[in-house]
């Protein structure tokens, strides 16, 4: 996973080098918080489930977040009038932004999805139209009206992701579920053996 990250990095800094402008640079996570849970593949939440076991306390962190994120889930799906999982899901918080003594941020940086590190920097096909900037509505308008489209020169998503194009897909949060659910397990079979 880490050469694909670190190709993502580099395309990253390759954009920012070109457009020194990005908004993503000034510290905003508003793709955090109000994009729902990133889409990861099964092979980097393998690498993100490494890292986690190895920081007991952060899990118990995360843990906390994700009771929290529970309880705030079902107040969303009373709030909307024609209330769907997936609306309420995607206007939830991802489980892995913090709050941290420089504010919120992310609690995985170095180990956070592809989709994470490509989103806000990179095309999803040649530039023709704002909606080819894989990016959030607000920098997307912001691109539009700054720059003509057919100019923009970002590096392209859809390599970045060939190697994962077989492995399995799934919401950040429906992984981290099944890990919390495990670890609960684990910890409790542990206790009564004792
Ligand atoms: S993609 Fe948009 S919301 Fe996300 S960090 Fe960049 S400017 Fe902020
Ligand atoms: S994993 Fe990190 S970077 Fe990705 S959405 Fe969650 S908090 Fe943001």
């Amino acid at each position: 996973m880490q050469f694909l990250w670190q190709q993502a990095d580099a395309a990253q800094a390759e954009a920012q080098n070109r457009y020194p402008e990005m908004r993503c640079l000034t510290g905003c996570n508003d793709c955090c918080k109000h994009h729902g849970s990133p889409i990861t593949h099964a092979s980097e939440w393998q690498a993100i489930e490494n890292w986690l076991t190895s920081r007991p306390e952060l899990v118990d962190q995360v843990r906390q977040r994700h009771q929290a994120l529970k309880q705030g889930l079902q107040a969303k799906l009373e709030a909307l009038t024609t209330p769907t999982l997936n609306e309420a899901l995607f206007a939830l918080p991802c489980p892995f932004i913090a709050d941290s003594p420089e504010g919120e941020r992310c609690s995985i940086y170095s180990v956070r999805p592809l989709t994470c590190r490509a989103f806000g920097n990179t095309l999803l096909q040649p530039a023709v139209s704002r909606e080819d900037l894989y990016t959030c509505a607000p920098e997307q308008d912001r691109w539009e009206q700054e720059l003509p489209m057919a100019e923009v020169n970002l590096p392209l998503r859809t390599p970045l992701f060939e190697a994962l194009a077989n492995d399995r897909r799934r919401s950040l949060l429906s992984f981290l579920e099944r890990y919390l659910h495990q670890s609960a397990s684990d910890a409790e079979a542990a206790g009564h053996a004792l």
